[in-house]
């Protein structure tokens, strides 16, 4: 790649949810000019929800997608500068940091923050791949409305899981929900309404052993981990709902990360092991991953780079 043809930029973000709107709109108002790429999903997992009820400051709570907009305008509108485009590539062995967006184009930066989040996991199953977009989904708001007046499946029992069976329990007639346990993962309240919810039938100790169907998910086999009882169960559609990996790939040989890819951060700040990167929200947090928490972490990695790149002036 030639260097005559990069932008210099002082901070860049690289990821758009909470994390790196909110780290936008604080590195704005620091005045550190601060250049966003908002990645695949502008908006992040945020835009693939529904109703936010948890995040302070919408009394009557909020969708997910407009929640994004407001992060998104509230950030332009203090300066920073919101582009659409992926980190492919970086080059973090000297400053100014190089990132390749969209393999092509070169950004050179003094500090970045790293805010792009997780994404969707898979069972692995060679019929969920086949099947995927012909029924199978990993996002029950972008897809389930192709299902109403239909039978669907779930596998998941965490927060996710419960708040999209609901959501499909509105559009179908039945959602058989999958729950490897015997019990679920997700909060104590979510629990409680599926389990109130007449058309989510759950199954205890069960998982999914086949997707079946030719070009169209038409039925989903399962076993009871418990017996290895299989049953088939006849549905349009299927949806994954087992959580999240960090999207961190390509940072992997720069930067530490744990056994699961999430970015390490120093204890209290944002730092990672490389001074002058920051990571923010769900690519460095795997057990809070709320939109408060990210949109806090956020707002630190920008208070971090600031103090680093003015540091960085008077050394
Ligand atoms: P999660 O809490 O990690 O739950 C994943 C679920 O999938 C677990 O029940 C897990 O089972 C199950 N699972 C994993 N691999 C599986 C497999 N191969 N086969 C079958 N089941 C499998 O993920 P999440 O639900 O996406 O939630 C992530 C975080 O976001 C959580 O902290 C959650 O509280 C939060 N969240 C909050 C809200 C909200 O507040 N409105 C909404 C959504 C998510 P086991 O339980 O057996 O491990």
């Amino acid at each position: 790649m030639e260097n005559h043809s990069a932008e210099r930029v002082h901070c860049l973000i690289i990821g758009s949810g909470p994390a790196g709107y909110t780290a936008a709109l604080y590195a704005a108002r620091a005045n550190l000019k601060p250049v966003l790429y908002q990645g695949i999903q502008p908006g992040g997992q945020l835009t693939i929800t529904t109703e936010v009820e948890n995040y302070p400051g919408y009394p009557d709570g909020v969708q997910g997608p407009e929640m994004m907009v407001h992060f998104e305008k509230q950030a332009a509108r203090m300066g920073a500068d919101i582009r659409f485009g992926t980190a492919t590539k970086v080059d973090f062995s000297i400053q100014p940091f190089k990132v390749w967006i969209d393999e092509v184009k070169l950004i050179e930066s003094d500090a970045v923050i790293i805010s792009t989040g997780a994404s969707a996991r898979w069972l692995g199953l060679e019929s969920e791949q086949r099947l995927n977009g012909y029924g199978v989904s990993a996002c029950a708001v972008c897809d389930g409305f192709f299902f109403r007046g239909k039978e669907v499946a779930i596998v998941g029992a965490g927060d996710t899981a419960a708040e999209e069976a609901l959501y499909l329990s509105k559009l179908c007639t039945t959602v058989h929900m999958l729950v490897r346990r015997n019990e679920m993962r997700a909060s104590k309240v979510m629990q409680e309404r599926v389990q109130q919810t007449p058309n989510i039938k759950i199954y205890w100790n069960s998982e999914a052993d086949e997707v079946i169907g030719e070009c169209r998910v038409e039925a989903l086999r399962i076993r009871s981990n418990k017996s290895g009882e299989l049953k088939t169960i006849p549905v349009s559609g299927f949806f994954v709902a087992i959580g999240h990996q960090p999207n961190s790939d390509i940072f992997k040989s720069w930067i530490d990360m744990d056994e699961s890819g999430y970015i390490k951060t120093v204890p209290g700040t944002s730092k990672t092991n490389l001074e002058g990167i920051f990571a923010a929200g769900d690519v460095q947090d795997k057990i809070y991953r709320q939109a408060v928490t990210a949109a806090g972490s956020g707002c630190m990695a920008a208070l971090d780079a600031e103090r680093y790149l003015s540091a960085k002036v008077h050394a």
